[in-house]
């Protein structure tokens, strides 16, 4: 039995959680402490301007802050209304996000500002310089935008609105899981259900604004995945459960990883003159209307020396140069000045490749 062996004080710590009203405040206390010493000055959490927010969420999802400000920033310097960016080119916002990766998140957010946009204008609201009126206000709208799900939702709703909704990112998971002790795989559809429960529980519904930062922040900066000497110096080590077990570094747990598929494509570099060939990936696969040099698909030896690592994918890549006298024609493909190749959105692995190829190749 897991608990058979506590202390005395270990079953009062335990106790904790079962008697969870008159101690949530003591939780909330110690973590708003904590969080108004050490979090960090984000320009997105400096405000509550819902199009901002929901920039800096899409733009952070699967992406480091310390990479996605400088994203964000560029942004909202050139799209600083949701009109603005309704209104740019999906080719233009596809150039900016160029470098991000994960490009269907580019792709939705420019199909929800113009959805936002239209349903603005179908209502008759003007939207003026600097106003968020046209931005969706309940959490079922902001949920019911492309490529928004639960996190985002209510990250917005919360942060924007301060309405009582969690936003649950990797690091409130983990924390939470090691505040409570979970051992159920946090990214399966039962695990995902538990933990709602529990983190609705838990959620300040006087300040779910303070209480979503100051979690998400907390398992950023503190409670981060390699523990060290955290629990020593942690604020909540008197309510936290795994520390109290010994199972807060073996959390959270994750259901176990689906099986990377291995690819490898041979991209051809036609030289012809000042010119090359490129192409939009128009196939529903990796990389959707981005651009890129010809492509074969298929492993004819083991020299690719390009290695690209995609959630599911892991893509072995060599580019070969080819100088012609007369370029070939293929389908699909367009001929451009070779200067002109920064003004397309091209994939972070044609980056890199022509980062190492000596000018034009
Ligand atoms: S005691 Fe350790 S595991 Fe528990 S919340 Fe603090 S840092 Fe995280």
């Amino acid at each position: 039995m897991k608990y058979e062996n506590f202390s005395a004080k270990k079953l009062q710590i335990c106790a904790f959680f079962s008697n969870f009203a008159p101690k949530m405040d003591n939780l909330y206390r110690h973590l708003y402490h904590w969080y108004e010493i050490n979090h960090r000055i984000l320009p997105w959490r400096e405000t509550e301007d819902p199009y901002a927010i929901w920039l800096s969420e899409i733009i952070l999802q699967q992406t480091r802050v310390a990479q996605g400000m400088a994203y964000y920033m560029r942004f909202i310097a050139r799209w600083p209304r949701v009109e603005d960016l309704a209104a740019a080119d999906e080719a233009e916002v596809l150039r900016e996000w160029q470098g991000l990766g994960y490009y269907s998140r580019a792709r939705n957010l420019h199909k929800a500002a113009k959805q936002i946009v239209e349903q603005c204008t179908m209502n008759n609201v003007q939207c003026t310089k600097g106003s968020t009126i046209c931005f969706p206000k309940t959490f079922e709208e902001i949920r019911a935008l492309p490529g928004v799900g639960d996190y985002t939702a209510g990250a917005i709703a919360s942060f924007a609105y301060n309405m009582p909704y969690p936003a649950v990112d990797g690091n409130v998971y983990r924390v939470v899981a090691r505040l409570l002790d979970i051992d159920e795989a946090f990214d399966t559809s039962a695990g995902k259900k538990l933990f709602r429960k529990k983190i609705e529980e838990l959620l300040d519904r006087e300040n779910p604004r303070l209480f979503n930062s100051a979690i998400m922040e907390f398992g950023a900066l503190h409670c981060t995945p390699v523990l060290g000497d955290a629990c020593l110096s942690c604020p909540l080590q008197e309510c936290c459960l795994g520390y109290a077990h010994g199972t807060a570094e073996l959390l959270p747990v994750r259901k176990p990883r689906p099986k990377v598929r291995d690819r490898w494509f041979t991209y051809h570099i036609y030289l012809c003159g000042d010119e090359t060939l490129i192409r939009r990936r128009e196939e529903k696969d990796i990389w959707y209307h981005l651009y890129e040099f010809p492509c074969t698909e298929g492993q004819t030896d083991d020299k690719y020396p390009f290695t690209h690592i995609l959630s599911h994918q892991k893509i072995h890549a060599r580019f070969m140069v080819h100088r012609v006298q007369k370029m070939p024609e293929i389908p699909g493909t367009i001929c451009i000045p070779w200067e002109d190749l920064n003004a397309y959105a091209l994939s972070r692995l044609t980056l890199r490749a022509l980062d190492t190829l000596p000018h034009k190749a």
